[in-house]
């Protein structure tokens, strides 16, 4: 009996040896010790295209919080943790992350300001557009996403980063990147439509950042803003006189707010001209989980629907 007891002993103890062994094997697979890749992102909206193509196979730290303007960022020293253990960092480039040059700063000090380091743009094959205003004209406009066909590329980027980091599941990323982009394909020849039954000259876009140049493009649409790009979050006297000017002038029937804006710029210059805010729109950031706009896809759909209703009274 107590024999029997011995040996069925021995072999719980191997089995335990065995199993921590495995288990040490696979959590060798990455880096880092953590058996998904370990993602950083600068901002929602990246988040949600990278969430889509890793799957389950992805674990996501994103930078600048929902809600906020992604162009300035301060990072926490959490953010500088993941930054330092991340597998993969994904970033918007064209000029988005340039403010305060925050980004830079943060790759530097993370260790992956190197030229083989782990870091990967996802606007790129994107054609730039650039600013207008005096003495700005170089720099490029960050706001790319907005005409989904740019969405699909930053897809393809997050695949083929991923599967550079991480090539033992290239067929999953491929597969899921597929799918998604099948989705956008989708989802912009839906927005082409739409915006059809818009006439043509009421297609003018007023929004508080001038963030629809990508967009206006593609959906065929003119914009108008208060400011050029978002630097501060308030607009000038100056840039308020101007926009009101432009409003009379075009009889302009209906301004649109961005989630991720202060509001009080636009609401001064609806309650000077008396021509009503339709709406808010989705720029620079995505809605909170479980509200309206809280992945890319319904981001996008909500604008579309949003600038329909209100441009087509
Ligand atoms: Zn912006």
């Amino acid at each position: 009996m107590l024999k029997k007891r011995f040996v069925w002993l021995c072999f719980i103890c191997l089995s335990v040896v065995f199993l921590a062994a495995c288990n040490n094997d696979q959590e060798k697979t990455k880096s880092n010790g953590k058996d998904k890749v370990q993602v950083v992102t600068t901002y929602s909206i990246i988040y949600d295209i990278v969430k889509n193509v890793g799957g389950d196979l992805v674990e996501i730290h994103s930078l600048a919080p929902i809600g906020s303007n992604p162009h300035e960022y301060d990072p926490l020293p959490l953010d500088v943790q993941k930054a330092t253990d991340a597998d993969a960092i994904f970033y918007n480039g064209l000029n988005l992350e340039a403010g305060n040059s925050w980004f830079n700063r943060l790759l530097e000090t993370a260790g992956k300001d190197g030229e083989d380091a782990p870091v990967f743009l996802m606007s790129k094959g994107v054609e730039a557009k650039y600013l207008t205003t005096k003495g700005q004209e170089g720099e490029e406009d960050p706001h790319a996403w907005l005409d989904i066909k740019n969405g699909i590329k930053y897809a393809e980027n997050a695949r083929d980063g991923l599967i550079k980091v991480d090539p033992n599941h290239a067929v999953e990323y491929k597969k899921n990147a597929d799918k998604y982009i099948a989705e956008l394909e989708e989802l912009h020849k839906d927005a082409i439509k739409e915006f059809s039954k818009i006439p043509r000259k009421d297609r003018i876009l007023v929004t508080s950042e001038g963030a629809f140049k990508y967009f206006c493009a593609a959906y065929d649409f003119d914009a108008e803003y208060i400011w050029e790009i978002n630097q501060e979050n308030q607009g000038t006297p100056e840039q308020i006189t101007r926009i009101v000017d432009i409003i009379r002038e075009k009889n302009i029937k209906g301004l649109f707010l961005e989630t991720s804006i202060d509001p009080r710029s636009m609401e001064a210059v609806s309650a000077e001209t008396n021509v009503p805010i339709l709406g808010k729109i989705f720029t620079d950031s995505l809605g909170h989980p479980g509200e309206d706009g809280d992945t890319y896809i319904s981001m996008m759909k909500w604008n579309i629907q949003t600038i329909l209703k209100g441009l087509s009274k």
